[in-house]
């Protein structure tokens, strides 16, 4: 496993939400910081057809050309019945528009009467070294798909998934909250502990 031992990383990603939660958990380890936006970066066609496959391609092609150790992530929910759908392509099912309604009303009419409704959020880290290498972690939730959908909190499929143990979907409970149990936060331990000793 290899640690990180520079000052500066660089968080591979365009989206400001989530540069700014990735940031937040690594500041204590990191001098600088820099984003995709401040090299220009383009946005790398995710061809792979895992979670890790596309966290590595965004790590490896944002390291290599920015010459800087990055980090990229991928994520997504995956519905059992569904043999693990809509996955690589959450966001994707929701179109152009970013239309999670739409999603999420897929997810449901694709479940039709099926009496397995188990499903899980799932974040794939990846952390690309401009020569090459990369380190992968993985974190997932395990719940279930309900419906209707409930609450307005969270994004994309929040209001649809109910992790096990809760009485709430992601949708209802608070941000805090959710971070500090979901896929995410799960991964980034794992990063934490292994990478930035
Ligand atoms: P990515 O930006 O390619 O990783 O897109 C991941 C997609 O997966 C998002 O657009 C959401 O649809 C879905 N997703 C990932 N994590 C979550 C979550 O915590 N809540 C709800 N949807 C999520």
């Amino acid at each position: 496993m290899r640690v990180f031992q520079s000052d500066e990383l660089l968080i591979a990603t365009h989206n400001k939400g989530k540069a700014r939660e990735m940031l937040a958990l690594l500041k204590p380890y990191v001098r600088k910081f820099y984003t995709s936006a401040d090299f220009g970066l383009p946005e790398p066609e995710e061809t792979g057809v895992t979670f890790a496959e596309n966290a590595k391609i965004k790590a490896r092609s944002a390291a290599k050309i920015s010459g800087k150790v990055a980090l990229a992530d991928d994520s997504g929910l995956a519905v059992n019945a569904l043999h693990g759908a809509p996955g690589i392509y959450s966001a994707r099912w929701a179109g152009e528009g970013r239309n999670f309604d739409k999603a999420m009303l897929k997810v449901h009419e694709s479940l039709a009467d099926s009496i397995d409704r188990s499903a899980y959020f799932i974040c794939v880290l990846a952390m690309g070294w401009p020569d090459g290498h990369t380190e992968v972690f993985e974190g997932r939730i395990n719940g279930q798909i309900v419906w209707p959908k409930r609450g307005d909190n969270g994004f994309g499929y929040d209001p649809i998934f109910q992790p096990d143990g809760c009485e709430v979907t992601f949708g209802q409970i608070e941000p805090d909250q959710k971070h500090k149990i979901s896929h995410r936060a799960k991964a980034f331990k794992r990063l934490v502990n292994e990478c930035f000793k």
